[in-house]
């Protein structure tokens, strides 16, 4: 897809093409994307059939596709980005990856807390971070927020990933906001001195573990618990039999929500196909696909996804708190996770 003769063909294309012809824009988008979901397909394929553009994908996780994105630099072919994570898209336009975008459509169906007020990123879907809890292990009431994780009372019954992976920065930044730096490090020290085994694995490990009786409470991303619910496999259903989801609040605001979103880069080839596609992962059935894929929310207030573990999940209240706040504190939230020890 990078090809160094490509600014050679555009001029020759150029060059042939007669003088009235509108400005060269190849119907092509190059995305390269952190997601691999099924229905991301169909979700791709209907852009394409709608719009004549035609989508060149690659997918990789999100800090491949950023250390790519770093060493290609201006060379880089990449339209848009689609990651996860607050602080990542943060530190993504901090890295001056992106370039800003002016769209009514974007702007009017996203709600400000849902984007960047600079118009650099976008977000397309929300996630909850929820508490799991063991049916037979612990009181739901008794861990109804993220502050009673750090309550004495658990020692040695919490389990985590790294305190360090960006779903739990986002937290941590989340905390500082509403609390300060003070009030949100005392928490995470609190949170490493109950923890029952040293951080490991993603969050489906920490579902697991609870299930397994090796710890009472975790932390996970709601998708995740939400994909065991929707598993056929015996042993996650039974993982689910054994577990409950508490959606905790955060200050009294709410459950922590992140993001998935995403970006035109900075220095995308086909800038106005990337604004169109952006805007199609806006449309009402673009947003049905693009969060329920992975078991999310739409991020379009109108819309709404018919998703029976989320259905069965139930409503709850979310933290208000614009997106882009996490990203503000991010840096200081790693810092303070790192005094606290929370490796
Ligand atoms: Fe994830």
């Amino acid at each position: 897809m990078r090809s160094p003769f490509r600014p050679l063909l555009a001029a020759l294309a150029l060059a042939l093409a007669p003088l009235s012809a509108p400005a060269a824009d190849e119907p092509v988008l190059n995305l390269y994307s952190a997601r691999h979901y099924q229905t991301d397909e169909a979700l791709y394929a209907d852009f394409t059939k709608a719009s004549g553009i035609r989508i060149n994908r690659i997918e990789a996780s999100d800090d491949q596709l950023l250390e790519r994105l770093k060493s290609e630099g201006a060379n880089s072919p990449a339209d848009v980005l689609l990651i996860v994570d607050a602080a990542r898209l943060a530190q993504a336009k901090d890295l001056g990856l992106f370039q800003p975008v002016r769209s009514k459509v974007l702007e009017e169906r996203i709600p400000a807390q849902f984007r960047d007020p600079d118009g650099d990123w976008f977000a397309f879907s929300s996630r909850a971070r929820v508490i799991v809890y063991g049916r037979t292990a612990v009181n739901p009431l008794e861990v109804a927020t993220y502050a009673a994780l750090a309550d004495p009372k658990l020692k040695g019954k919490v389990c985590t990933r790294s305190g360090s992976h960006p779903y739990n920065i986002s937290l941590v930044a989340a905390t500082i906001a509403h609390e300060g730096e003070a009030k949100a490090e005392a928490w995470a020290k609190g949170v490493v001195a109950n923890l029952a085994r040293k951080p490991q694995g993603g969050d489906t490990d920490q579902i697991k573990a609870v299930a397994a009786g090796e710890c009472a409470v975790a932390i996970t991303n709601s998708y995740y618990y939400a994909r065991l619910m929707r598993s056929q496999k015996p042993d996650e259903r039974e993982v689910v039999a054994k577990t409950g989801v508490i959606w905790p609040s955060l200050a009294g605001q709410g459950t922590h929500l992140n993001v998935s979103g995403g970006a035109v880069l900075r220095h995308a080839p086909h800038r106005d196909n990337a604004i169109r596609f952006l805007e199609y992962l806006a449309s009402d059935s673009a947003q049905r696909y693009f969060a329920d894929g992975n078991n999310e929310w739409p991020v379009v207030k109108s819309v709404k996804v018919s998703n029976p573990a989320l259905d069965a999940l139930g409503p709850f209240k979310a933290d208000a708190l614009p997106i882009a706040a996490l990203g503000r504190h991010a840096a200081a939230a790693q810092k303070l996770v790192d005094r606290a020890g929370w490796r």
